[in-house]
């Protein structure tokens, strides 16, 4: 799955939900989060993004790390 990481916090561009096949961007309080059982790992929302916020999962920044798992507690949460 990718990976919606800090640089999208109060942010929320949508450009990636736009580009998204699947419409698996939901919308949170202060950032967006990609649903990673529906994620196809097509990566069009990835270039998109103005702040450059998405990352595949293996490739997200250590400092950012912590937003893979909060990315899916999200959904857990729901
Ligand atoms: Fe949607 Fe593709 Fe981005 Fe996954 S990688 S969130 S399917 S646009």
């Amino acid at each position: 799955t990718y990976i919606i990481a800090e640089p999208c916090v109060d942010v929320m561009d949508k450009a990636c939900v736009e580009e998204c096949p699947v419409d698996c961007i939901y919308e949170g309080g202060r950032a967006l989060y990609i649903q990673p059982d529906e994620c196809v790992d097509c990566g069009a929302c990835e270039p998109v993004c103005p702040v450059e916020a998405i990352f595949y999962e293996d490739d997200v920044p250590d400092e950012w790390e912590p937003y893979v798992s909060a990315n899916a507690d999200f959904f857990d949460e729901l």
